[in-house]
């Protein structure tokens, strides 16, 4: 397993549709295990390959608390077949959207049909923070991020601060 470079906002790459995995192979194994441990190490709860990259429909998360036994969940090619109207709210942050953390609402249940690690079908009934942490991790299979629910104001605001954020040079601590 290897840890990888985290794309933050603003990138291209992050505004990229995410293409469907034909098998889970090897490769794409080898892909979720590199994400999940680029995941682990950023603390994060959930984490999309174009976040690292690359461009494949394959997410993973993991909602057990630190100290609680890991419990890694693996989405290939998810699909959502069902959700209701009623919605929760949460304060999401994104590990591409580094420091900003924004209240978003979203459906509060959800079923996803997806590939498992071994390419099994699977389907999942979600509901409030693991159906609100699923969806946020497929908008970026669209190439969605939460910022671009808030007002334009608002969304202009946070881009510009991560610009700077990015041309800051590095600090060195001599
Ligand atoms: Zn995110």
């Amino acid at each position: 397993m290897a840890i990888k470079n985290i794309i933050t906002e603003p990138n291209k790459i992050l505004r990229q549709k995410s293409l469907p995995v034909s098998i889970v192979g090897k490769e794409e194994q080898k892909l979720m295990n590199d994400m999940l441990e680029t995941m682990y190490d950023a603390n994060g709860i959930g984490l999309a390959a174009i976040q690292i990259g690359v461009p494949k429909r394959i997410i993973v998360m993991d909602l057990s608390k630190n100290e609680e036994k890991k419990s890694p969940m693996y989405f290939v090619n998810p699909i959502i077949t069902n959700k209701i109207t009623e919605t929760s709210t949460y304060e999401e942050g994104c590990l591409s959207v580094p420091n900003f953390f924004a209240e978003v609402d979203r459906p509060k249940k959800c079923d996803v049909e997806y590939l498992d690690y071994n390419g099994k079908k699977k389907i999942l009934n979600a509901n409030g923070l693991l159906a609100t942490c699923i969806q946020h991790e497929m908008d970026h299979l669209e190439g969605i991020l939460f910022i671009d629910y808030l007002s334009k104001l608002k969304k202009t605001m946070v881009i510009k601060k991560l610009s700077k954020q990015k041309n800051r040079p590095d600090r060195i601590i001599v």
